[in-house]
């Protein structure tokens, strides 16, 4: 059967473009008009901002609080989408809506809030609640694509299954063998002609003993690429809001430019800044089997986009990376010591063991500082560490920004009428903190 997956591709659909009847309905339209002959598979995030709500609605359940309006509003929401897209398939075909209401899986979730109060692990609860969202749209999108893709069969594959994880809840390490041999097992079996297309939930995963983990937020598109891993695909293309990879957040920047094509190792470096157009962790599946990364607009969907490859390029537009939430935390031996080796260890330490992401750091002779993303109680545990050898100030609600292939111009634009708390370059990187 292993033929059947020849030239395979993966599309991965963020919330944005699942987020009503009409953006399902378009997605369809994308499969039809620009997917391939061939095999498909197609990982879905939770429908618009499904999961800020699911987030809420655990969070209140946990506490034993009252979500009974959130969750009709979410249920609604989905009942609406779906009622929608029942009515507009009509024409296409009868079978639509009658598999997989929302309503049944809403009654299953509904059940399982009702068991959660007073569970012992916060984050074990949240991956069994909060990937609801992904299991209802990839639900919904698996039978619209039934309806709308006349000559197509589609099938419907739960990533809890085959996507094997630790037990790190809400950020499940993938155990790479076991997942390899479980989704090509399943799709070998799924893949039954080379017609076929299956829809996947992104997002999650499952341990060894069948409990539903999530990835991390964001997390679909590190979904896709695992798939596309572990059948070897060729090639995976993220379907975004957006025409493509551009070199800055046109919300907060004015005059982007788009990259027609982008080497790995430079995507990579722009996700670790902090870039949010694709999940940090994506790239390395990719790169290690040299499967290319598309990133298309799914409201202009015949427009280039931008090609993530293996490739040499000439210097590329300098690329501006905003962080907010930062937190620059200064240390000062207490007795007019020299920030040493051994000071060194004790500040990594006590960072690590808060779990404590640090951004950029500095040290003078006497101080050192670092820019760490701002978790309020981590923060707090690892101060109340360092405050019995050194001296702490820190300083919050900051913003970093970081410019990769950075010109001398860009750097003034930057810095236009803000003030800097830190600043440091390399070759290639300038990066600034300021209060914005
Ligand atoms: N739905 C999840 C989130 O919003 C995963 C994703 O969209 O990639 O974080
Ligand atoms: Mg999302």
């Amino acid at each position: 059967m292993e033929n059947e997956l020849k030239g395979l591709q993966v599309y991965k659909f963020g919330g944005a473009s699942v987020k009503d009847a009409a953006a399902i309905l378009n997605l369809c339209r994308i499969v039809r008009d620009f997917g391939p002959q061939g095999p498909l598979l197609i990982v879905v995030s939770a429908m618009g901002k499904t999961t800020n709500a699911l987030e809420e609605i655990y969070d209140l359940a946990y506490h034993g609080r009252d979500y009974s309006a959130q969750l009709t509003a979410l249920k609604n929401y989905h009942q609406l989408a779906h009622e929608a897209l029942c009515h507009q398939l009509a024409k296409y075909a009868q079978r639509f809506g009658t598999e997989h209401s929302p309503i049944k899986i809403f009654d299953e979730l509904s059940q399982k809030l009702t068991h959660i109060l007073g569970s012992s692990n916060y984050d074990e609860g949240y991956d069994q609640i909060v990937s609801y969202g992904e299991t209802i749209s990839a639900h919904i999108v698996a039978d619209a694509l039934a309806s709308f893709e006349l000559s197509r069969t589609v099938f419907w594959q739960p990533a809890s299954h085959v996507i094997q994880t630790n037990s790190t809840w809400r950020e499940g390490r993938v155990d790479w063998k076991a997942t390899e041999r479980e989704v090509r097992d399943s799709a070998n079996t799924l893949f039954d002609s080379s017609n076929t297309i299956v829809v996947t939930e992104g997002f999650i995963g499952g341990t060894a003993d069948g409990r539903t983990t999530t990835l991390g937020r964001e997390g679909s598109d590190y979904s896709a690429a695992i798939f596309a891993y572990c059948l070897r695909a060729e090639s995976v293309t993220i379907w975004k809001d957006v025409p493509g990879l551009l070199n800055a957040d046109p919300k907060i920047f004015p005059d982007t430019v788009r990259y027609p094509e982008i080497s790995y190792q430079e995507t990579i470096e722009m996700a670790y800044y902090g870039a949010s157009v694709i999940h940090p962790k994506t790239l390395k599946p990719l790169a290690d089997r040299q499967i290319p990364l598309r990133v298309k607009s799914f409201v202009d969907p015949a427009a280039e986009g931008t090609l993530i490859h293996d490739c040499q390029h000439p210097p590329l537009a300098p690329a501006f990376i905003r962080k907010t939430g930062q937190v620059l935390l200064s240390l000062e031996s207490k007795d007019f010591a020299f920030i040493s080796e051994e000071n060194l260890e004790v500040i990594f330490g006590a960072l690590a063991q808060a779990r404590l992401k640090i951004n950029v750091m500095q040290n003078s002779a006497l101080s050192f500082s670092v820019c760490l993303d701002g978790e309020p109680t981590r923060l707090a545990q690892a101060v109340a560490a360092l405050r019995t050898q050194f001296k702490v100030q820190y300083n919050e609600g900051l913003t970093l920004f970081t410019i990769k292939n950075y010109t001398p111009g860009s750097i003034a634009q930057l810095l236009a009428g803000r003030s800097v708390l830190l600043e440091q370059r390399t070759r290639s990187t300038f990066q600034v903190v300021v209060k914005e």
